[in-house]
């Protein structure tokens, strides 16, 4: 079995280009004790893979040259010399941008495909939906009747993040970057109301969306706009910072000016990440299952085909909004 492989050839400026990327193709080796083989099926496409490219601000080890890029995988077993673990397995794991990986079994998660198939385990009920749940349990709290501003809304946590805040009993409003965006926030995810960002009046529009003030914002994207929600942040506003898409691909990162806003509000605002929780996603799952059989809360994955080959040209897609739910890169095997 021959395995391709992309890896970081040089540090990207700007956005992460293919020629920033390298293929590689070697000999899958056999697992060794504890160790289990699988065949990636779907690669989760990440804005924030681009923080861990350069030094900055990630919160993860910066990708070094020559490595295969560090991204969530869902796939098969197809070896193991585990207990845990027989070939026909669906798992994820940390499995990089790579058609097979080798890796230690405790570092993946045997996931139940009649629940979820197998790419919502990349999304809603992976890493993304789990975040939108931790980001309102730990810090925005949304209460029954307040307003949550969810941005990048009807991305992979956005989509999320909405219908979770209307499961809280909160009034869910949506930013995306288009009006067909927007229709599907409204109509099929049943946020309360939602507004496109490319508005030529922004800050109208905001403002007819949440007349009594925001109480939480969900931000995903934040330079400029998080910058205009201020504006509209109510009493003991929380503003989740959740990340921050608009900026990834930037030099210099666009800083709040209306932060001032916190203080007459006596509002906060407060970062995560989803890793501090690792202890919890079991818990966590169960609770969006009962959401999912209550027909509460549902996933929507957008599926793109590609090589592993193809990774940095389904990313650019990514940031051009393309998708609309989580984007997953089904793996096609590339040809030798
Ligand atoms: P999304 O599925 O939301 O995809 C990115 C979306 O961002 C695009 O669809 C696009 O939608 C929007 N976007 C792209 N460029 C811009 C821009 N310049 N300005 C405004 N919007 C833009 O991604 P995810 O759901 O996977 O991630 C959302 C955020 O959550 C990211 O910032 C990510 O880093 C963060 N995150 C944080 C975690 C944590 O632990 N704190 C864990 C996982 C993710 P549109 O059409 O609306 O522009």
């Amino acid at each position: 079995m021959l395995n391709t492989q992309l890896r970081l050839a040089r540090r990207p400026s700007g956005e992460a280009k293919s020629t920033d990327f390298s293929v590689t193709r070697e000999a899958v080796p056999s697992p060794e004790n504890g160790q289990v083989t699988v065949r990636a099926e779907y690669i989760s496409i990440d804005p924030s893979v681009r923080t861990h490219l350069n030094a900055g601000q990630s919160y993860r080890a910066m990708v070094g040259i020559g490595d295969i890029v560090d991204v969530p995988v869902a796939g098969e077993v197809v070896a193991s010399a585990h207990p845990g673990f027989i070939s026909g397995d669906k798992v994820t794991g940390m499995l990089g941008t790579q058609e097979y990986a080798v890796v230690d079994g405790a570092t993946l998660t045997k996931v139940d495909v009649s629940l979820a198939p197998l790419p919502s385990w990349l999304g809603g009920l992976g890493l993304t939906g789990l975040t939108a749940y931790f980001g309102f349990e730990e810090v925005g709290k949304p209460k029954p009747g307040e307003t949550v501003v969810v941005t990048a809304a009807s991305g992979a946590v956005g989509s999320v993040a909405g219908q979770i805040a209307r499961i809280k009993g909160a009034r869910a409003v949506g930013i995306c970057g288009s009006d067909e965006k927007c229709r599907w926030l409204t109509e099929d995810l049943g946020f309360d109301a939602a507004v496109n960002y490319r508005s030529p009046d922004l800050y109208r529009d905001l403002k007819e969306a949440t007349p009594n003030r925001v109480d939480v914002v969900f931000d995903n994207v934040g330079g400029p706009l998080l910058d205009t929600l201020f504006r509209r942040l109510g009493m003991r506003g929380r503003v989740i910072i959740c990340g921050a898409t608009s900026q990834y691909n930037e030099g210099e990162i666009y800083g709040p000016k209306n932060y001032l806003a916190l203080a007459t509000l006596r509002a906060r605002m407060e970062g995560f990440i989803i890793f501090d929780y690792v202890d919890r996603y079991d818990a966590a799952r169960r609770e969006m299952a009962g959401w999912m059989k209550q027909g509460l809360l549902g996933f929507r994955e957008n599926i793109v085909e590609g090589t592993v080959t193809d990774y940095p040209t389904v990313l650019h897609r990514l940031y051009q909004g393309e998708n609309v739910g989580k984007m997953v890169m089904r793996v096609v095997p590339s040809k030798p």
